[in-house]
């Protein structure tokens, strides 16, 4: 459908929990969070209904998310029931990757089609202390894995941080140059707890690319996917670069997706505090129509665009692993 700026929203993202194997420092306070009950969290037979809801409406790409969306029991069984929904053409994943290497081949005949990783340094160490205890080689033999099965373009989404990986904006680049990978670099936004955030470690996606201009070649290229990322190929190597500058340069006026939280509140934008409880509706026993006209109106209060800038805000009561990323 489209939303009342004329945006075709074709996309949602739905976070099937709030919980992670990792603690990412911008993320995830360190103690963990507060466990949410289960009977809170969507159950799969919530997922598929509004999944078959959204799809009346036009949605036709689902992308799962968290949290991690790795850790949720039996995703490759709500992967596949995605994947064979009439009208559903895609189902993707973002995950951390340490636990993917196990599960790309069942993944990957379950239906889904292509995955993104997070992975926001290529020193062991770093790795180490920006997610307060992962291990690079784990989200690394899920990179290899996603590439073995050939779920190309395999994405790998990089958050520059000054002072923590500015330094390695270049080695990035080498692994896109050296495997098909697309790196996307990704400007350090202020959401969650802000525990970990504040305006100087920012760096705008107009300083990194000056950093890979004067060593590469950057081609640019027609978008990859549907996201918000200007792609450009390296040239000589085999992957590409991408460049998300959600602060800078924001993509409002081409967004076409909306979130599912984990608890089943619909919301528009990642800045937008305004939720409509699906679950609540679904409990009640809404019909699939109801639900459609439901969505429809959630939808129509999608915003013309976020604002970032103004700061996360104390009203915005939602972190980003509660959302979704
Ligand atoms: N656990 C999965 C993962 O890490 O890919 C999926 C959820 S995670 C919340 C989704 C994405 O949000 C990750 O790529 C993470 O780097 C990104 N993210 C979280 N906080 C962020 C921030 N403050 N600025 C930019 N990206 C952020
Ligand atoms: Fe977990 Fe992803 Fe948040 Fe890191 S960014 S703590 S991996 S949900």
């Amino acid at each position: 459908m489209r939303d009342n700026y004329g945006r075709i929203i074709s996309y949602m993202r739905i976070s099937v929990t709030d919980r992670c194997n990792l603690r990412c420092r911008y993320c995830m306070p360190e103690s963990g969070i507060k466990k949410l009950e289960h009977s809170r969290i969507l159950s799969f037979e919530d997922i598929i209904a509004i999944a078959e809801a959204a799809s009346d409406l036009g949605i036709n790409k689902i992308r799962l998310t968290g949290g991690e969306p790795l850790i949720r029991r039996n995703i490759t069984g709500l992967v596949s029931q995605l994947a064979g929904l009439p009208g559903i053409d895609e189902v993707t994943l973002t995950t951390n990757g340490t636990l993917f290497a196990g599960m790309a081949k069942d993944l990957h005949l379950g239906g889904l089609k292509r995955v993104n990783f997070s992975l926001d340094s290529l020193s062991a160490q770093k790795y180490e202390y920006i997610t307060r205890g992962g291990r690079l080689e784990d989200a690394w033999q899920g990179i290899l894995a996603a590439m073995e099965v050939g779920m190309h373009p395999v994405k790998i989404n990089t958050v520059i941080i000054k002072g923590f990986n500015d330094d390695e904006i270049l080695d990035f680049a080498d692994l896109a140059y050296r495997y098909p990978l697309q790196i996307r670099f990704i400007e350090f936004m202020p959401v969650g707890d802000l525990l970990f955030w504040d305006d100087s470690k920012v760096i705008s996606i107009k300083e990194v690319k000056s950093v890979l201009s004067e060593h590469y070649n950057l081609v640019p290229t027609a978008q990859i996917g549907n996201g918000p990322a200007e792609c450009f190929r390296l040239e000589g190597g085999q992957g590409g670069i991408g460049f998300i500058s959600p602060l800078s340069n924001h993509f409002c006026s081409k967004c076409n997706r909306i979130r599912l939280t984990a608890e089943g509140k619909l919301r528009n934008c990642l800045y937008d505090y305004h939720e409509t409880d699906l679950k609540a509706a679904l409990v009640k026993g809404i019909s699939r129509e109801e639900l459609c006209q439901l969505l429809a109106q959630a939808i129509s209060r999608k915003p013309e665009r976020h604002h970032m800038q103004a700061g996360w805000g104390k009203a915005n009561n939602r972190k980003m692993y509660q959302i979704g990323g």
